[in-house]
């Protein structure tokens, strides 16, 4: 076996994050009325939404937005963005629902449990690399099943340094008591991810789900999570 750890990214690559917020989402339109307050139908609102919190995500990586402010200004600035007014309180409120409706839902990326299931059964230690929430990502895990298969969590939240940072990564690999060599990384975001493995000197599975150019070439690319058994 080439690799003895597995570093796995958790939103987008095994929990499907797209999905799962869509719904949360469609939850939180219907439940605050916002068709009425911003004139706009869910995929407008939607779209919206999307872009802005895209932009304050990345904000966020690169460590010049605090993530108390991201949880509230992705939504006020959606409701600013559709002409409201005074929108704090109410942006405020949609986060915290948000927050706290999201990591109930379950939908994983296709694949999940059969590649996690194969993976254990092989032998490898299995550690979530992720920039997510502290208080939202164990519960991911948790009550969508997959946190069983898991030796370790290492959070940006807890470590003080994100992907794509180096810090990030040479914490984990403290931890682990592992050498680069020993260890890959499996994870869909090219720049997040892939970018800040290989400046580790980790070797990386990059999961292109969705067809995007890469400027560098990874270890190893794959477009489903099942085709990583056969390089595994
Ligand atoms: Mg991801």
């Amino acid at each position: 076996m080439k690799y003895s750890h597995l570093l796995i990214d958790l939103d987008r690559t095994l929990w499907d994050f797209e999905r799962n917020s869509e719904q949360t989402m469609r939850e939180l339109f219907d439940k605050y009325e916002l068709q009425k307050l911003c004139h706009a139908d869910f995929q407008t609102f939607f779209d919206a939404y999307h872009i802005i919190n895209a932009g304050l995500w990345k904000a966020y990586n690169n460590g010049t937005l605090a993530k108390e402010v991201l949880y509230v200004s992705r939504f006020s600035m959606t409701l600013d963005h559709f002409g409201m007014t005074d929108t704090f309180a109410l942006g405020k409120q949609l986060g915290d629902y948000y927050v706290f409706e999201s990591p109930k839902k379950t939908a994983l990326v296709p694949g999940t449990m059969e590649l996690l299931r194969y993976l254990k059964a092989k032998g490898y230690t299995l550690s979530i690399v992720s920039n997510g929430f502290k208080e939202v990502q164990f519960e991911k895990m948790r009550t969508s099943g997959i946190d069983v298969f898991f030796d370790n969590v290492f959070l940006s939240d807890d470590i003080g340094w994100q992907k794509p940072h180096r810090p990030f990564f040479d914490h984990v690999l403290q931890r682990l008591h592992a050498q680069p060599s020993e260890c890959v990384i499996i994870g869909d975001d090219i720049n997040v991810d892939i970018a800040g493995a290989r400046n580790a000197g980790i070797d990386q599975i990059f999961c292109n789900f969705s067809g995007a150019k890469a400027d560098f070439e990874p270890t190893h690319t794959v477009s489903e999570l099942k085709s990583i058994m056969e390089i595994l």
